[in-house]
């Protein structure tokens, strides 16, 4: 089992199979990255999969796939076919912006995937091309269905911003809720990649809104989710993302490897140790120290929040959110 210095079972791998994106959101890469990371150092599907190994073996049971948008890296579903393969009993799941997943669905399914969470920040075409810079929103809603279609079980994620789709929340909460879809809204977190444009909604702004309309109670918490779920009257959940209170971190149970190797102890820090030199080494008892290092070193909280407040200068196309 892994635990950290603060005692946190860290049990859930977060792993981004590429930072690349054929969309340009605009609070998380509003423009292309001065360079990509060079195609030779990425790891390949089997040397991430060595990796996961490792991991599962040391206690993870729960696995997402995340980019950038992991939809873009070929033969994803032969990788999560090997995921699976290897330990079907693991949560395995896939976050992505479902632009491609209109004809990967089905392949997905098959190959073992069960859950997705698609990010669907509004229902108007005109702002989803303002939001991710291109007309996406037509290919995304596709994406959904299919995935709907052929079983997935599908979780949306929508990051609520002021004057851009504020006016939108209870739209996407009825869109989810009529598709038997929940939804998490995530508070926007502040990062030096992101438009400056961008002010997000607070948790306090958005009970205000979804008071408007609907009479709902607090749940609390979930296990180590990061969500802050809420009831509603007819039994309908939804949960709130709310990085910037103080308790946020007490229950994390994730670290995250992105697609070149790196394993990151938090998504708001920059620090790192690679994996890279161990796994194309075939040096499992070096990689599983690193593991181990790595989940030791975990900070206790991230610093949106309290009055050392800062933005992270983290990218989050790079760590997978
Ligand atoms: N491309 C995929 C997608 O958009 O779902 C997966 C990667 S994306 C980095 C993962 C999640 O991070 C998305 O739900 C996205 O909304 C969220 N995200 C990105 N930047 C964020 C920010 N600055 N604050 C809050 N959430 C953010
Ligand atoms: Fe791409 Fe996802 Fe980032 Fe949007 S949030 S730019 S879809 S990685």
């Amino acid at each position: 089992m892994l635990i950290d210095s603060y005692d946190r079972v860290v049990d859930y791998l977060r792993v981004s199979v590429t930072e690349r994106c054929n969309f340009r959101c605009q609070y998380c890469m509003p423009e292309k990255p001065f360079s990509w990371v060079p195609k030779e150092n990425l790891l390949s599907f089997e040397e991430l999969f060595e990796f996961m190994k490792i991991a599962i073996d040391e206690g993870v049971n729960k696995i997402r796939i995340t980019g950038g948008e992991p939809l873009l890296r070929e033969d994803l579903d032969k990788f999560i076919k090997m995921i699976y393969d290897y330990k079907n009993d693991v949560d395995l799941a896939m976050t992505t912006n479902a632009f491609l997943l209109k004809g990967t669905a089905q392949k997905l399914k098959d190959a073992g995937l069960k859950r997705i969470n698609v990010s669907i920040d509004t229902l108007k075409p005109e702002i989803a091309q303002q939001i991710a810079q291109k007309d996406v929103l037509k290919n995304v809603l596709q994406g959904v269905d299919e995935a709907l279609k052929v079983g997935l079980k599908v979780k949306v994620n929508m990051v609520p911003m002021k004057t851009v789709n504020a006016e939108e929340i209870i739209d996407v909460l009825e869109y989810c809720k009529e598709r038997n879809m929940s939804i998490r809204f995530i508070e926007y977190m502040e990062n030096s990649f992101a438009s400056k444009e961008i002010k997000g909604l607070k948790s306090n702004e958005l009970l205000e809104i979804l008071g408007s309309k609907y009479e709902f109670k607090d749940d609390g918490f979930d296990g180590s989710s990061p969500s802050h779920y809420y009831t509603m009257k007819d039994g309908y959940r939804f949960g709130i993302i709310e990085p910037y209170e103080d308790d946020f971190c007490k229950k994390c149970n994730r670290i995250r490897l992105t697609a070149e190797g790196n394993l990151i102890p938090c998504l708001y820090f920059d620090e790192s140790l690679s994996i890279s030199k161990a796994i194309k080494a075939g040096d499992i008892k070096e990689a599983a120290e690193v593991l181990r290092e790595v989940v030791r070193t975990k900070p206790e909280k991230n610093r949106w929040g309290g009055d050392d407040a800062e933005v992270s200068t983290r990218a989050f196309y790079e760590t997978g959110g």
